[in-house]
């Protein structure tokens, strides 16, 4: 009767809306085609970035970082330690015992950095630095300790020594006037003696990931990469030197960082990416850059999401085609939002009150929806992730010429360590698609902090034989 015709005929428009649905999440499921030629492209920009003449084109930077080794498990010493380039400002007292009672210990503490401030003026940020700085030093009762100091910039530097390093360009949410094509540590020195209050003797740049390496080689001696995937996304390894044609000498290492966030500005992505993709690249700060980032990193797979949801509702196939100023907000979507929403443990029900939290009101259905877009979003970019980390570790067991590497990653970062699923597909993606290589994960403790202090005792202790 007509009861009967009605159910078919929502059930045909279900239907349809559900085939709507999965054609639009289709343009982000990759075939293992496209996988291996992801891998194929990042490979050949490593090579491109430690070449003399393709490096200043290459979109993977490979910059060198003059750390030779990682450590040898003997550094000693009190160290000061700034981290900035994540969420916050943060300040450490680092404590490095050796021998038998070998121990790391710190003391930090945390300082925001106003979104002013992110994006004022070079002067200011450095003042604000240099600030907090003092306030540490007051509230530890060591104005007058002159601590050698590392400092964890996460952000690309051309260094031309462990201690100086030009800032190639901001990204994630930093911008700052001013700083790029200046040395940061010079920045710092200045901003230190503007404020004329305390002396420091400012040892290293560091970047993000090799602290997390080097954090992580003092536990396990095999960790010869670093990887961070949170806020933003790279990854730095040890490089052979005379693979390295941007850096003087041919004898031994150096650690890389590769800044393969910036993959995909020579177009290398174009056939991967979505229009969605370029929705939120338009709408960033730094528009055509740091594209493998923002397909792979927490600051931007809540973008992605929330523009697919935007396209949904206009649609009619989402929260009853009706897009609320909340929808409209960026950054609603932060990784720990994801990370709920894809938990396999959490009920329907609960992700329905998720986003009731987030100020979105859904149906039954929509949460589905929404879950699967969630999951789609973060899957394409852990296995992005896997595809570069594949290419990586096969370019180090062809440089040391073995049939099958041993190696371990210390990582590092919000997204692999809070999602549900990030890690196992990233895993499962780099043994796809590096047979040869046995690659081992471990997850680092604070290595910005503790790993600046050790690349700073490492530093010192070859200034003290020289
Ligand atoms: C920066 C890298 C950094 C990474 C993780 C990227 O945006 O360019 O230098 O290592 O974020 O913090
Ligand atoms: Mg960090």
């Amino acid at each position: 009767g007509k009861g009967a015709a009605m159910v078919t005929a929502v059930a045909r428009r279900l239907k349809a809306q559900r085939w709507e649905v999965d054609q639009t999440l289709a343009s982000f499921v990759l075939t293992t085609e496209q996988l291996y030629q992801v891998r194929d492209r990042m490979r050949r920009e490593l090579e491109n970035g430690l070449r003399l003449e393709t490096h200043t084109t290459a979109s993977v930077k490979m910059l060198p970082t003059y750390v030779y080794n990682t450590p040898s498990g003997r550094e000693h010493g009190n160290y000061l330690a700034l981290d900035l380039g994540g969420t916050n400002f943060r300040v450490l007292v680092v404590k490095i015992r050796s021998g038998r009672r070998r121990s790391v210990r710190m003391y930090n503490k945390i300082y925001a950095i106003p979104l002013e401030i992110m994006q004022g003026t070079g002067e200011e940020l450095f003042d604000h630095i240099v600030q907090c700085i003092s306030d540490f030093l007051d509230y530890m009762g060591m104005k007058n300790t002159r601590l050698p100091l590392g400092f964890t910039f996460s952000f690309p530097c051309r260094q031309t020594g462990i201690d100086k390093g030009i800032l190639v360009c901001w990204t994630k949410g930093f911008k700052a006037t001013d700083c790029e094509g200046n040395n940061v540590v010079e920045m710092l020195r200045d901003a230190i003696k503007r404020k004329n209050e305390f002396d420091l003797d400012i040892v290293a740049l560091v970047n993000d990931t090799v602290g997390t390496m080097m954090t992580c080689a003092y536990e396990d001696p095999r960790c010869e990469i670093g990887l961070i995937v949170g806020t933003g996304s790279n990854m730095c390894y040890m490089e052979e030197m005379r693979n390295i044609e941007t850096a003087e000498g041919d004898e031994g290492r150096m650690c890389i960082n590769t800044e393969w966030g910036g993959f995909g500005e020579n177009r290398e992505l174009d056939d991967v990416r979505t229009q969605f993709d370029r929705e939120v690249d338009q709408g960033s700060l730094n528009v055509g850059k740091q594209i493998f980032e923002k397909m792979t990193s927490g600051m931007y797979l809540g973008e992605i999401v929330r523009q697919i949801l935007i396209d949904l509702t206009r649609r009619g196939l989402l929260f009853r085609g009706h897009i609320t100023e909340r929808l409209k907000t960026p950054g609603i979507f932060e990784t720990k939002f994801l990370s709920q929403i894809e938990s396999d443990r959490l009920a329907l029900l609960q992700v329905r009150s998720i986003l009731q939290h987030l100020g979105l009101d859904s149906t039954c259905d929509d949460s589905i929806i929404v879950k699967e877009v969630c999951g789609t979003v973060s899957r394409r970019a852990a296995q992005l992730c896997g595809s570069g980390m594949a290419a990586i570790v096969e370019k180090i067991r062809e440089n040391r010429g073995l049939d099958r590497l041993e190696i371990t990653v210390g990582v590092d970062g919000t997204l692999y360590k809070l999602h549900p699923h990030f890690s196992s597909i990233l895993k499962e993606t780099v043994r796809q698609l590096a047979p040869k290589c046995d690659v081992s994960f471990i997850l680092s403790e604070d290595g910005s902090g503790k790993g600046a202090a050790l690349i700073t005792a490492v530093a010192r202790s070859i200034c003290d034989r020289a």
